[in-house]
C-alpha cells in the first residue's frame, strides 16, 4: 500500500519518539548548566565521554579527585576549594567531579598512589543529592561488585580517600551521607586519611568545621601521601583578557544575559534552572500596613511561556544586585573606570568552567553573576592577604584569617560583605593588586531564590502569585542593616511598577530595565520548581496547615484552591489554617481574603490566628495547637492531612514535636510511640512540610 505524505511524516514522527525514548540520557545528554561550577570537569559524562574515572585521571595527568554530592552548590563549592588547596599548597594535580558523572565499578582499580576526595551534602530526610543516588546505592548495596569480581571481602585496600560532609543537626538523620558512605567504604578495605569531618549548617557552624576539619586533614593527607606543603602560590583558575578594543554596546558582548538565545533576544524555552523566562510582573503590592517593614504580593505572569505549575510548587526569582553595591565592589577594586571595559573569561586548564557566558564586562560580572553580598569566609581573607594594599593591613588580613575570634569580631559579628569589608580594613585605599580570577573562584555565583507560590493553579493558571517579606535585617553591633539581594530588588519593581522612575529602596539602586533595556516594562527572571508539597487529591479530605508569617504563602493557595473546589460544587473537607503573626493590624496577611473564602466553603474553612504582640504574654501558632489537640486529633484519625510551612529552624521542629505530644496525649500511648506516628505520617505523606 502506499504511504501518502501526511503517514510519512507521522510514521517517522514515531520512529524518532521511539528511538528518543530508549536512548534517554545516553545519546541524550541530559543538559545541565553549561555555566554551572568554577572549577567544573565540564567535559564528563556528557556525550561520548568516558565514564571512567581511572582513565579520566590517566588521561588528565590528576592524583586527586574530590567528588561531590551537591543539591544547591554548596558541596560543589567546597569541593572546588579543596581541589584549589590541594593544589596551591601541596601541588597536587587535582580535578573535581560530579558523582553522576562517573561510574564506580573500578574502583577496585584505584590506584595507590592517587587519592579520592568526597564532598557529600545530606539533603532533606537524611536522603543523597540528587547527583549522588546511583553512587549512593551502588556503594551501600549489599552485594556491591566491582569489575574485577573478585571474591575479597576488602577489594577497595588500594583507595586511599578523604571525605567531608554537609548536614544540618535540626534534622534527625544528621549528615548521613557521609556517614553511610565512610562506613561502607571502611568495609570495604578503603583506607580513610583523618577524620570525615562533619559541617553542621542548623549551628551555623559550616565554615568553621570544614576550616576545622581540614588542616589535620591535610597533615595527615601530606603523610600518607608524602606530600611537600609548599608557600601557597596563588594560581588562577580563569584568564581574564581585557578587550580594548571592543565595545561593550556591541551584540556579542554579554551585559548579563544569561544565555546566548537571551543575547540575541530569542530566549525560547524550555525554561528552567538554566534558563529563565522573563516574565511581566502583572500587579504587585504591599501589603503590611508597617511603617517600618515590607512584605510584597506580586503577581507574575507566565501565560505563553509554557511553564506550568500546581499548586504547592516553587517559583524561583533571578536576582539584580542593587547597583550600590556593584558601585562599591568595583570602586574599591578600582576598577570603576573599566566597568564596562569588554572582558573574555576562560579556564586557565580544560578541567575549569566559567560559571557565565563570555566575553562579558566588568559590570555585568558584579550586577549579574556573582553572589557579591553573600558574608565574608575567612579562608578568603586568608587567601587575599597576599594582595593586601601595604604590609600592615597584609599582617591586619593575616592576623584575621588565622583567628577564628578575630574574624568573628571584624568581620562576622559586622555583617560585612566583602566589599564593605576590604573599604573597612584598608581604610578605603583601593585593593587594585587582586587577580579577577579569585572573585569567579571564592564568591558563588549568584542563586536563584525560591518562593512558595500563593496562588492556585486551579484558579489562576498563567498567574503566579509570591508573598515575600522584604529582608532587612539589623543586628547590634553591625554598623549596617543588612539588605536582602532578591527581595529588595523585588521591591524596586513595585516602586517602579507604581510610578516611580527611579526606584531606590534604602538607598539601593537597581538595573531594572535589565541588560540591553530586556527587562523593561517591569519583567522579572523566573522559572518554576516542582515539589512534593501537594494537597490530598481527594478535596473532601480534611486539612491542617499551619504557616505563621510568610508560611502562609502556599496556604493561601491551598485554600483558594479549595475554594474554587467547593464554587465548582465538589465536596470539600474540612480546612482548618493556624496563622500567626505580631499584631492583627501591620501583618496579617491576607486578612480580609480569608473572609471570602469562608463564605465560599460554607463554614468549611477556620482560621485560627495567634498574635504574638497583642496580649502581656506571646501567643505563637504552637500554642494555638495546643489549644485545639482534641480537634486536630480527631481530624488525623479521619486521615487529614497535615501542612508546616516557614521557618525551619525553630518553628518546623516545634510543631513536629508538639503534634507528637497531642497524639500521644489523646490517645494514650507514650510519647515515644506518639513521635512514631508522626514519623510514619511523614514517610507515608500525611505529614508534609514546605520550611526554609
Ligand atoms: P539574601 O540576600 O539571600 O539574604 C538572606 C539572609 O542572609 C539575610 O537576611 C541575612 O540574614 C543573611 N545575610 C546576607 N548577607 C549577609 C551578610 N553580608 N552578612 C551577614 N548576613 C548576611 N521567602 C518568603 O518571603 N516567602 C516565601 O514564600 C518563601 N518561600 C521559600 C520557599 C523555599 C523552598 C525556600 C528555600 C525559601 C523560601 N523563602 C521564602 C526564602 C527566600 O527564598 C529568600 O531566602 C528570602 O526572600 C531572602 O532572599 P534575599 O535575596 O532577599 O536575601
Amino acid at each position: 500500500a502506499q504511504l501518502d505524505t501526511l503517514d510519512m511524516i507521522v510514521l517517522v514522527a514515531l520512529l524518532l519518539g521511539t528511538v528518543a525514548y530508549f536512548t534517554k540520557g545516553t545519546y541524550w545528554a541530559v543538559q545541565k548548566d553549561p555555566y554551572a561550577s568554577a572549577f567544573t570537569n565540564g567535559s564528563a559524562g556528557k556525550q561520548g565521554k568516558s565514564r571512567n574515572i581511572l582513565e579520566k585521571l590517566d588521561e588528565t595527568g590528576k592524583n586527586c579527585v574530590v567528588f561531590y554530592g551537591s543539591q544547591t552548590g554548596t558541596a560543589e563549592d567546597y569541593a572546588s576549594r579543596l581541589a584549589k588547596e590541594g593544589s596551591s599548597r601541596f601541588g597536587l594535580k587535582t580535578m573535581t567531579a560530579d558523582l553522576e558523572d562517573y561510574d564506580y565499578e573500578n574502583l577496585d582499580q584505584f590506584p595507590e598512589d592517587k587519592v579520592a576526595m568526597f564532598v557529600l551534602a545530606t539533603y532533606g530526610e537524611g536522603e543523597p543529592t540528587d547527583n549522588a543516588v546511583e553512587f549512593y546505592e551502588f556503594i551501600n548495596s549489599d552485594d556491591v561488585s566491582f569489575s574485577e569480581k573478585s571474591s575479597d571481602e576488602t577489594p577497595l585496600t588500594t583507595l586511599q580517600y578523604v571525605g567531608f560532609g554537609l548536614g544540618n543537626n535540626t534534622y534527625e538523620h544528621y549528615n548521613s551521607m557521609i556517614r553511610n558512605v565512610s562506613k561502607s567504604l571502611d568495609k570495604l578495605g578503603a583506607k580513610r586519611v583523618g577524620q570525615a569531618g562533619e559541617g553542621d549548617d542548623g549551628a551555623g557552624t559550616m565554615e568553621e568545621d570544614f576550616l576545622a576539619w581540614k588542616e589535620p586533614m591535610w597533615a595527615a593527607l601530606a603523610e600518607a601521601m608524602s606530600l611537600e606543603e609548599r608557600e601557597a602560590v596563588y594560581e588562577p583558575v580563569f584568564e581574564l583578557t581585557e578587550k580594548p578594543d571592543m565595545d561593550h554596546e556591541d551584540d556579542t558582548v554579554y551585559l548579563g544575559e544569561p544565555n546566548k538565545n537571551h543575547l540575541e533576544g530569542q530566549s525560547k524555552g524550555p525554561y528552567n534552572a538554566h534558563n529563565p523566562f522573563i516574565a511581566p510582573i502583572a500587579e504587585s503590592k504591599e501589603i503590611f500596613n508597617d511603617k517600618a517593614r515590607n512584605c510584597l504580593h506580586m503577581e507574575i505572569n507566565v501565560a505563553g511561556s509554557n511553564l506550568s505549575y500546581t499548586t504547592g510548587d516553587h517559583i524561583a526569582v533571578w536576582p539584580t544586585n542593587a547597583g550600590k553595591e556593584a558601585d562599591r565592589f568595583l570602586d574599591i577594586l578600582n576598577l570603576t573606570d573599566k566597568r564596562n571595559t569588554v572582558v573574555a573569561v576562560k579556564g586557565m586548564d580544560a578541567t575549569a568552567k566559567v560559571p557565565f557566558p563570555s566575553p562579558t564586562t566588568y559590570d555585568a560580572i558584579v550586577r549579574y553573576q556573582l553572589e557579591i553580598c553573600a558574608p565574608v569566609s575567612r579562608q578568603f581573607v586568608s587567601q587575599l592577604a597576599q594582595f593586601s594594599p601595604n604590609d600592615a593591613i597584609k599582617a591586619e588580613m593575616t592576623k584575621i584569617g588565622n583567628d577564628k575570634d578575630e574574624f568573628s569580631k571584624q568581620v562576622a559579628e559586622k555583617n560585612y560583605n566583602i566589599a564593605q569589608f576590604l573599604y573597612y580594613i584598608s581604610n578605603g585605599e583601593k585593593w587594585d593588586k587582586i587577580p579577577f580570577s579569585i572573585f569567579i573562584e571564592a564568591l558563588h555565583k549568584i542563586q536563584p531564590r525560591y518562593y512558595s507560590i500563593s496562588s492556585s493553579s486551579l484558579v489562576q493558571k498563567d498567574k503566579i502569585s509570591i508573598t515575600a517579606v522584604v529582608e532587612s535585617v539589623e543586628k547590634p553591633g553591625a554598623p549596617h542593616v543588612v539588605k536582602g539581594v532578591t527581595t529588595n530588588y523585588l521591591l524596586a519593581l513595585k516602586q517602579k511598577q507604581h510610578g516611580d522612575p527611579s526606584p531606590d529602596p534604602h538607598g539601593l539602586n537597581y538595573a531594572i530595565t535589565g541588560p540591553r533595556n530586556k527587562y523593561d516594562g517591569i519583567h522579572v527572571p523566573v522559572h518554576v520548581r516542582h515539589s512534593n508539597f501537594k494537597l490530598p487529591s481527594d478535596p473532601s479530605k480534611p486539612i491542617i496547615m499551619v504557616g505563621p508569617g510568610t508560611g502562609v504563602a502556599p496556604f493561601r493557595g491551598f485554600v483558594q484552591e479549595r475554594a474554587q473546589q467547593a464554587k465548582m460544587g465538589e465536596d470539600v473537607g474540612k480546612t482548618m489554617l493556624f496563622f500567626g503573626c505580631r499584631n492583627s493590624s501591620d501583618d496579617f496577611l491576607y486578612k480580609e481574603e480569608w473572609e471570602q473564602y469562608k463564605s465560599d466553603m460554607s463554614g468549611q474553612f477556620e482560621l485560627v490566628t495567634a498574635f504574638s504582640r497583642e496580649s502581656a504574654q506571646k501567643v505563637y501558632v504552637q500554642h494555638r495547637l495546643k489549644e485545639r489537640a482534641e480537634e486536630i486529633n480527631e481530624l488525623l484519625l479521619q486521615k487529614a492531612y497535615f501542612y508546616v510551612c516557614g521557618d525551619a529552624a525553630n518553628m518546623a521542629r516545634e510543631v513536629n514535636d508538639i503534634l507528637a505530644g497531642i497524639i500521644s496525649e489523646k490517645r494514650g500511648v507514650s510519647k515515644q510511640k506518639g513521635e512514631e506516628i508522626v514519623k510514619g505520617m511523614r514517610a507515608g505523606g500525611q505529614y508534609q512540610e514546605d520550611v526554609w
